[in-house]
């Protein structure tokens, strides 16, 4: 163990009472005001479920799936994360228990645990912990370990005790565990209810858990008599009982619980507070000050497969917010059913919108209402932007309707198609089939000098995250070129297609990659911001004037 001064701090977020209470928000909120206060935060979520990891989860059920720099496909929060403390997390940051227990009966195969009866108990307790104590080796000061899930449940049995366990471990001083309850208000008693707040700390307390502070959900504040019953009976300082109110912004909620005195309780349990350690929330402050300073109001479409459950582009969401705060616009995102959108209805909405976006996505269904909403865009100078599969559709689409190969299509949809615009590198090369590998995580990209895209990234070498198997077919790229579609950034060695667009129109931008992972609130990514200014100076009825985020003052 490192030195008593200098050892890794841990945080635990535990969940009661019920899901969805926001428990990725609260810990991205205290990695941010930690962050704030000078220390060095990483974080990571460990998911009950036995899925290995979430790519090959349904986006439609579990929401999206967020990749990291290193090609980890992760939980939705960890793009909660990396948007609050602005860090690139690894994939080490997400861990379920299916990868626990793949890990742990690969190494019972091969015999390393010497002939003993492998158990949940010590086994999977020694994995789970063994995680968690490789993130404290990264060299940060504080990771804030978020427990998926809910006390109560039987699958999170394991992990309760493995971080039971790791206080022991670690040394008291070093961990403090926040537990997020809900405190619901009873209209017809005009009340707020501790009970389930008390059953769900008892709950955590048969497991050997008492936690140091209780974050509580409510739609009001908490009044302090209230706070008085839960510090007296959940047994914790009145100070450590943090009352969370539902937020209009999210970017509100590190302010909201700074105010509440959470970070001072938290470092307080860590025995960080005994150093000065001044709090600069200042550039925080500048993006909730935008979020409510806006003067216009945008229209943003995305057309996809899952839009009955936003948290699928979760990300692409958070965004396109980002860059409507930098311009001071508020946008409103219309999300519409791509399969439907071949219908005269919607193509009608599609028109009236300020701006378009195909975000990514798998599979056939839907396709075509895609290609209508880019066509829609493009011949009426409507701005839009494909991200990875919304790039391959209007790589389609121009194909089909300018370079006048009507039965252009991707192979992922057509193997028969006369004109492959879009195919496996395997296929362009005909090569044969390579299997169905997936390009994941970062890789860098060379953007031509002077197009609209190297101006918007003020760069000409860039750096996107990908989670695809297709790629634009390099052979047809002459033809499109000479029909003015311009192929503006490509892999390092110029054989992989990353990035085009169209110079004649507004702003008719696609990028092979996902950019909206690299967001921030306060550093909006260039391609959306591209996508919000051109939308903005459309509604204006003015040429846009495209700025890169750098140019763009995001103090106010
Ligand atoms: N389905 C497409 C591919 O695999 C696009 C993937 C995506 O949009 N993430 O290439």
């Amino acid at each position: 163990m490192e030195s008593a001064g200098k050892a890794t701090k841990f945080v635990f977020v535990t969940g009661g009472v019920s899901s969805s209470l926001g428990k990725g928000l609260t810990a991205s909120s205290l990695g941010r005001l930690l962050k704030s206060r000078g220390l060095k935060v990483t974080m990571c979520k460990l998911d009950p479920y036995l899925n290995v990891d979430p790519g090959t989860m349904n986006p439609g059920e579990h929401g999206e799936v967020f990749v990291t720099d290193d090609g980890g496909e992760t939980d939705l929060d960890l793009g909660h994360y990396e948007r609050f403390i602005d860090e690139s997390l690894s994939k080490m940051s997400n861990t379920t228990t299916g990868s626990i227990y793949s890990n742990v009966i690969a190494k019972e195969r091969r015999g390393d645990y010497l002939g003993k009866t492998v158990q949940v108990i010590p086994h999977i307790t020694d994995e789970i912990k063994e995680r968690i104590r490789r993130l404290g080796g990264l060299g940060a000061d504080v990771v804030i370990v978020e427990i998926g899930g809910t006390v109560g449940d039987i699958e999170i049995v394991p992990f309760i005790e493995s971080i039971r366990q790791y206080r022991r471990d670690a040394g008291r001083d070093n961990v403090c565990y926040v537990h997020l309850t809900l405190v619901p208000y009873l209209a017809p008693s005009g009340e707020h209810k501790t009970k389930p707040t008390q059953h769900s700390v008892t709950e955590l307390r048969s497991r050997g858990i008492q936690p140091d502070v209780i974050v509580c959900r409510s739609d009001q504040p908490i009044s302090d008599p209230l706070k008085r019953k839960i510090s007296l009976l959940c047994d914790v300082p009145i100070e450590a009982v943090i009352s969370a109110v539902d937020a209009p912004s999210i970017y509100e909620i590190p302010l909201n619980l700074h105010e509440e005195g959470l970070d001072a309780i938290v470092l307080r349990t860590l025995g960080l507070d005994r150093e000065e350690r001044a709090l600069d929330l200042s550039a925080w402050q500048d993006v909730v000050r935008r979020v409510h300073g806006t003067t216009h109001t945008l229209r943003v479409g995305v057309v996809g497969k899952y839009v009955t459950m936003p948290d699928a582009y979760l990300s692409v969401n958070e965004a396109i917010r980002h860059a409507g705060y930098a311009v001071g616009a508020t946008t409103v995102v219309e999300w519409l059913e791509a399969e439907r959108v071949p219908s005269e209805i919607d193509a009608e909405r599609l028109r009236r919108l300020d701006a378009i976006i195909v975000p990514g996505g798998f599979g056939e269904r839907g396709f075509e209402g895609m290609i209508a909403a880019a066509r829609i865009a493009r011949e009426n100078e409507i701005p839009y932007l494909g991200i990875c599969l919304g790039m391959q559709v209007m790589v389609v689409e121009f194909a089909r309707h300018r370079l006048g190969l009507a039965d252009a299509h991707s192979t992922e949809i057509s193997l028969t198609t006369s004109a492959p615009v879009i195919a496996l590198m395997a296929e362009q090369m005909d090569i044969g089939d390579l299997g169905g590998t997936m390009r994941l995580g970062a890789y860098p990209a060379m953007l031509e000098e002077g197009s609209q895209i190297a101006t918007l990234y003020g760069a000409t070498v860039v750096s996107e995250r990908h989670r695809h198997r297709y790629e634009f077919n390099s052979r047809f790229r002459e033809q499109f070129e000479a029909e003015g579609l311009r192929c503006s950034g490509t892999s390092p060695d110029g054989r992989l297609v990353e990035f085009v667009e169209l110079p004649e129109h507004p702003y008719f931008v696609g990028t092979q990659a996902h950019p909206e992972f690299k967001s921030r609130p306060d550093r909006p990514h260039p391609l959306f911001l591209g996508l919000i200014q051109a939308a903005l100076a459309r509604a204006e009825g003015r040429e846009p004037h495209i700025l890169n985020p750098a140019s763009v003052d995001l103090s106010l």
